[in-house]
């Protein structure tokens, strides 16, 4: 079974490749390295440096992919309200492109990165997939719309999908640069010596989840979960001031939150529901947050830059 994987070379397309060579699949990434790194591939898949707005015909005829794990985007949500024309680009236009080259080649099925991002604020906690959504920022506007496509090419088409709402996830690879996720931001801000921004009061909770249970409910989506739409988190609610405690005891160096005003639009609480991934996909996480951290501080330590 052959898997074309965009977005391969960034942070979490990169590990779903890994699992993937895992479970025995033929693998191949397009990907325009815009933000991703040929380092973080491994050197067993082809790669096809291309970007996605350009014309697809030649990878598919060539490769003829039985799979296609849409990872790549523009994944910066405070970029999207200044940028939304160019999000909407490479979010939405970008994902039609794909889904036209999966129905002309005969794709066998598209699974989808969706995000959090499209429920806006939660009315109720945990967040269900049946919770309406109602996007707060032009990032969610655009993942809702991609996944919009996506159930109409199904429709139209009989094009197979799953769509994967991540929570925030963070792990190894993740880049620091541009908006990183907190995780990343506060271990490189550790390992700079430099305190840690805290925005608010440091009691607002996130749903983080480990980039190697997010890939393995990629591959999971291989084999499950046909034309349905589950969220992929941990289903736990950690405070950011939990999170800085969680660093402190993998980290060597010494820790400084810098409390800061909070931003507009932060969301207080998040948490969805990871149930229906349970049930359907035969995927649960396997990582607790003490396990990923652990793991994400070595990785960093290793890789520190300065
Ligand atoms: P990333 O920036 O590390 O990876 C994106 C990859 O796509 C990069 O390698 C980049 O070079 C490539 N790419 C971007 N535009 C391209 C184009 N036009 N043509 C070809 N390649 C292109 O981001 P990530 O954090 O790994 O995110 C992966 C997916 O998961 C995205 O769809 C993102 O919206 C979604 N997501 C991420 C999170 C998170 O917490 N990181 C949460 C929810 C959803």
């Amino acid at each position: 079974m052959k898997v074309l994987v965009t977005g391969g070379a960034g942070f979490i397309g990169s590990h779903i490749v890994d699992e993937l060579l895992l479970d025995n699949f033929d693998v191949i990434v397009l990907d325009n390295l815009s933000t991703g790194k040929v380092e973080n591939m491994s050197d067993r898949v082809d790669h096809y440096n291309v970007d996605l707005k350009d014309n697809l015909d030649l990878v598919f005829a060539k490769e003829r992919p039985d799979i296609v794990i849409h990872q790549a985007a523009q994944v910066s949500v405070s970029y999207s309200m200044k940028n939304p024309g160019f999000d909407a680009e490479e979010n939405i236009k970008v994902t039609v492109n794909l889904l036209e080259a999966c129905v002309k080649y005969g794709v066998k099925k598209f699974i989808f990165a969706s995000s959090a991002a499209v429920y806006g604020a939660p009315e109720y906690l945990p967040i269900g997939e049946d919770h309406p959504v109602n996007p707060l920022s032009f990032y969610g506007l655009s993942k809702r719309n991609a996944e919009t496509y996506i159930q109409m090419f199904s429709n139209i088409f009989g094009l197979n999908y799953t769509i994967l709402r991540y929570s925030n996830v963070y792990g190894m690879r993740q880049n620091t640069k541009g908006e990183a996720g907190v995780v990343a931001l506060f271990i490189d801000q550790a390992l700079r010596g430099e305190a840690l921004s805290v925005f608010g009061d440091g009691l607002q909770t996130r749903d983080f989840i480990f980039v190697k249970d997010v890939a393995k409910a990629n591959v999971a989506a291989c084999h499950y979960g046909d034309r349905k739409t589950f969220n992929i988190s941990q289903g736990t609610k950690t405070s950011i001031l939990d999170l800085i405690e969680e660093l402190y005891f993998n980290l060597s160096e010494p820790m400084m939150p810098s409390f800061q005003d909070e931003r507009q639009g932060d969301i207080r609480h998040s948490l969805l529901s990871n149930q229906e991934a349970k049930r359907c996909l035969h995927w649960e996480p396997f990582y607790t947050l003490s396990d990923g951290i652990q793991l994400t501080v070595k990785y960093c330590e290793r890789h520190q830059v300065h």
